[in-house]
């Protein structure tokens, strides 16, 4: 008979394993964080005795839910801006307002209330890409939660780089310092093809190869994307980074919306994975992922929810019923993407897709505990996850039962982060939320004034009025413009007016 910490038995054990299996009375042995032993509960009380032991009452027992693709923080500027394109609502609206507010304060409070509510929908591991990720994997860390965190690397300048190079130094530091912790992956995060140069993709991909972590980035999102892409550079979006090199390490690819079954190919064998983000692409009509074509190539693809302003929630069960129910319509097959199948995108080859498969997604002996406990007497999965952290045991990371969105418990007994109504953190949120709000709110009038727009736009040398309407419907800003760099101008104004344009913008 061996001792461990603990003991967890009469559970309805869903282990999501290679072989499916489940066991029912199951029961798994826990020692410090790792599953030891898990199996039919006779077998494993044979042979273990916990320390402690929890009787689960029939509870359906599972490995904690893996959020593939988010921005956590956006938990504060969720609600901002709908109804918008992706590339209005990014340049228009998300990063100006980023560049003005985000600060390390800004983040850890995201991260926060976003942990509040991964933990709350049964989430135990997210991946995610942000400015002052030090502040996010920081916050994540304290909560209790596993996550990929990933420094975000753009070609122009950000809330926490003026320039790439500075974001560069910023992440090498950060992953050096977190590499090795028992919950933050530290990774690198050059956002997308389009918001980076080929050296920005070369450089993050040296990085992620030099300090082997994984390398996360948007690709292929929108149609937009994929046009822009073969009328600059001539081919699709998986090609050009492949050229760049970036399939020497790690890849985790969110959206792949519109890819081919030669660019899945690519990606197989660059064991890159995937994030499907069901909302996100309904949201911002991105277009419907070929996900039973990427599952049946042998990609692993995980569940992302996007950021929270892209959703506008963290709730994974519902991306799991969405990413099932989506690709039954557009396959016009109800056998397609089957629930069990749903399931394991959300849990190991989640994992899998984050290249932290040995350490998560299954309950498997060797894995860590990351276990969520669902009453199914209680109806509503996702309102009835049982606090497992309130074992108290340490290192495990657990899902827990936040009872109101301002709560989120940690791994130590008893002692829940609570940010109750009075509590600073969250009168922060109020004012950070309120300012944001307000300068939206204002931005988007200066959107829609178009004669205050034009007479801005007068300065700029060389430009008539068909011009200038293509530069408001494009940038939707003076300041849009003056953020745009060299290719997008020549795409709106053509070679050797755009990059007029630009010299005139950005005297050396
Ligand atoms: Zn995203």
């Amino acid at each position: 008979m061996q001792t461990t910490d603990i003991l967890l038995t009469n559970a309805h054990i869903l282990t999501m394993d290679e072989q499916m299996n489940q066991f029912n009375p199951g029961a798994i042995a826990i020692n410090g964080d790792s599953i030891i032993a898990v199996g039919p509960e006779a077998d494993i009380k044979k042979e273990y005795a916990g320390r402690e032991t929890v009787d689960c009452g029939g509870s359906l027992l599972m490995p904690g839910l893996i959020n593939a693709h988010t921005h956590v923080p956006m938990t504060l500027l969720r609600g901002l801006a709908d109804d918008l394109r992706l590339d209005v609502w990014l340049s228009g609206y998300m990063w100006p307002v980023e560049r003005e507010f985000v600060s390390p304060e800004f983040v850890r409070l995201g991260t926060q209330i976003a942990c509040a509510e991964l933990i709350r929908s049964g989430v135990t591991t997210f991946n995610d890409m942000y400015f002052y990720e030090e502040s996010v994997a920081k916050a994540t860390a304290e909560a209790g939660m596993r996550a990929v965190c990933g420094q975000s690397v753009l070609k122009f300048p950000v809330a926490d780089a003026d320039s790439y190079e500075d974001s560069m130094e910023i992440a090498r530091d950060y992953i050096q310092r977190w590499k090795g912790h028992p919950l933050i992956i530290p990774s690198i995060a050059p956002h997308a093809p389009y918001t980076t140069t080929p050296e920005i993709l070369r450089a993050t991909a040296e990085l992620a190869k030099e300090f082997d972590v994984p390398l996360h980035i948007h690709i292929a999102e929108t149609s937009f994307e994929v046009e822009n892409m073969r009328n600059e550079n001539g081919m699709p979006v998986v090609p050009y980074v492949k050229k760049q090199g970036l399939f020497e390490a790690k890849v985790i690819a969110a959206h792949c919306v519109h890819i081919d079954p030669g660019e899945m190919r690519t990606l197989l064998h660059a064991g890159a994975g995937v994030s499907h983000n069901p909302s996100s692409n309904l949201k911002l009509a991105s277009g419907f992922a070929p996900v039973m074509k990427m599952l049946e190539t042998g990609l692993n693809v995980g569940i992302g929810t996007d950021g929270p302003a892209s959703n506008n929630d963290l709730d994974m069960f519902e991306e799991v019923r969405l990413a099932a129910f989506i690709a039954k319509a557009v396959t016009n097959d109800p056998t397609s993407l089957p629930a069990a199948t749903a399931l394991t995108m959300a849990t190991r080859l989640g994992a899998q897709a984050l290249h932290i498969g040995h350490l998560t997604g299954s309950l498997t002996p060797g894995r860590r505990a990351d276990l969520i406990l669902i009453d199914g007497g209680r109806g509503q999965l996702n309102a009835a996850l049982t606090a497992l952290n309130r074992l108290g045991i340490e290192g495990i990371t657990v899902a827990g039962l936040a009872k109101r969105e301002e709560e989120i418990y940690v791994p130590e007994r008893e002692a829940p982060i609570r940010l109750e109504r009075r509590d600073p953190a969250l009168q922060l949120l109020q004012t950070v939320r309120d300012e944001t709000h307000r300068f939206a709110v204002s931005s988007h009038r200066r959107r829609r004034s178009k004669r205050t727009l034009h007479s801005e736009l007068e300065d700029l040398p060389g430009i008539g009025d068909k011009r200038r309407r293509l530069l408001i419907e494009r940038f939707g800003s003076l300041s849009g413009v003056k953020q745009a760099s060299e290719q997008d101008l020549i795409n709106v104004l053509g070679r050797k007016i755009g990059k007029t344009l630009y010299a005139e913008l950005h005297p050396a």
